[in-house]
């Protein structure tokens, strides 16, 4: 299948909102576009062929010696006009014309170039004779280096050869990238938008989660919580979106993210934990949670078949122009950026401040020794925080040292480093954990006390 059709398909199947589709690249409309640049080039005299040999010319850059003589050749670029500064936020007005300039050798007023096919000498020779105002008065934005009419001092001296650079003006070329940049500018803002909805709807989410979960409003609030707990850590192992494990690192293309959140929905489902959520705000929530990945999946998608056709419609520029234009525009307009995963990182990034936050989990709270919960928790000068057993442990065996960041901050411990609010915060969102590890402490104590033979003796008593 063709690509124009298979793209024209895809945004069909995948039931984009009308106001995507208007907004997606124009894959047939530039594809017209580039007949007539392809056109434009052949009535010049620059078809295909001869620019694949003028761009053999073009391997050996001239520009960095200019005693050394100049080899016919072109160069080719999207020279940017207007304002575009380094934070690249988007946003930026960029507008690039593309450039193409060719180096021809004039000798006594006529081209010599023999690389190049009779008709193109003569426009080209046409065109360098007007080259002084033909090339300042159209380069607002040029590079200094490249002064029009340059003629090497070897050569003007011994004849009157003479390289000229020739600025080759090109509508249709203008016209294409024109078309091409607004719309992926638009993509970018309609991205922005979108996104903006989303976290939106995060924050709210979030800010009903966190109520309904809140522990002190009994016990179906805290059964809540420990269901939530376990949705959290599901969607955190399915990784959707991205990665951040060593094997599979870096951002997940849409199939993938539709298998692992498929993963999720099974997982949820196999372990009855919707079943489980006790409040109808709770269910509410869930259903929010799975629309807003769903419509993030979407995004996702709408990127992904977007930026193939950007693609695809630059190789097939390169490929009927020898222009080599592709990395250029990619690089130019940033759309590698725009058109990335940013979206689906950022989404993520706001879900785990909004709502993993309102969920607690556990391994954001256990002590980096033991490896249970840190309690009682001790913060130490150096602000790392372990359990007080752990702690005395370390004191009594002469260390001074923080395991994690060896400040000398153990032996200066005290009562005031006792944290009670974390202290608080546990005891009310992790109770089952911190009852065992009080349990545990106590045990560890009377076996210093009674020695390790006190757990049997405990056991056989009762
Ligand atoms: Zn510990
Ligand atoms: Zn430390």
């Amino acid at each position: 299948m063709k690509f124009a059709q298979e793209f024209r398909k895809a945004l069909q199947r995948e039931a984009f909102p009308r106001r995507w589709v208007d907004c997606a690249i124009p894959y047939g409309q530039l594809k017209k576009c580039l007949k007539k640049v392809t056109k434009e080039l052949e009535e010049i005299g620059l078809d295909k062929e001869t620019l694949t040999r003028l761009a053999v010319h073009q391997q050996q850059p001239s520009s960095g010696d200019s005693n050394a003589p100049v080899d016919p050749g072109f160069k080719y670029q999207l020279a940017i006009d207007g304002r575009d500064d380094e934070c690249g936020s988007g946003g930026e007005s960029v507008h690039f014309r593309p450039k193409l300039t060719v180096f021809v050798k004039v000798e006594d007023g006529i081209a010599v170039d023999a690389t190049l096919s009779p008709s193109t000498r003569e426009f080209l020779q046409k065109l360098a004779l007007s080259s002084t105002a033909l090339t300042t008065d159209a380069l607002p934005l040029a590079d200094t280096s490249s002064v029009a009419s340059t003629a090497p001092p070897s050569l003007t001296a011994s004849s009157a050869t003479d390289i000229r650079q020739v600025e080759v003006p090109l509508v249709f070329d203008a016209e294409f990238f024109g078309i091409l940049q607004t719309d992926v500018s638009n993509i970018r803002t309609l991205e922005e938008e979108e996104q903006t909805k989303l976290e939106g709807q995060i924050v709210a989410l979030g800010e009903e989660l966190g109520h309904a979960v809140e522990p002190s409003r009994g016990r179906r609030a805290r059964g809540d919580l420990e269901v939530w707990r376990q949705i959290f850590e599901l969607y955190l192992d399915a990784c959707i979106f991205f990665s951040s494990r060593e094997s599979d690192h870096g951002a997940r293309t849409s199939t993938q993210a539709v298998e692992q959140l498929h993963w999720f929905q099974d997982q949820v489902v196999q372990r009855k934990l919707v079943q489980r959520l006790r409040l109808d705000t709770s269910h509410n929530a869930f259903n929010n949670f799975v629309s807003i990945n769903t419509a993030l999946l979407s995004i996702l998608k709408f990127q992904e078949i977007n930026r193939l056709a950007v693609t695809k419609i630059l190789k097939k520029f390169d490929k009927r122009t020898s222009l080599g234009v592709s990395n250029n525009f990619l690089f130019v307009a940033r759309s590698d950026r725009s058109l990335a995963n940013s979206v689906a990182q950022d989404v993520c990034a706001r879900m785990s401040t909004e709502l993993m936050s309102v969920v607690p989990q556990l391994d954001d709270y256990l002590c980096p020794i033991c490896f249970a919960i840190a309690y009682w928790p001790v913060r130490l000068h150096c602000q790392h925080v372990f359990c007080s057993r752990c702690l005395v442990k370390m004191s009594r065996k002469g260390e001074r040292h923080c395991p994690l960041c060896r400040a000398d901050t153990i032996m200066l411990a005290g009562l005031e480093n006792f944290d009670a609010d974390r202290a608080a915060f546990l005891r009310k969102y992790f109770p089952k954990e911190v009852k065992e590890k009080v349990r545990a402490n106590e045990r560890e104590r009377n076996q210093e006390i009674f020695g390790p033979s006190y757990r049997t003796v405990h056991c056989c008593m009762m």
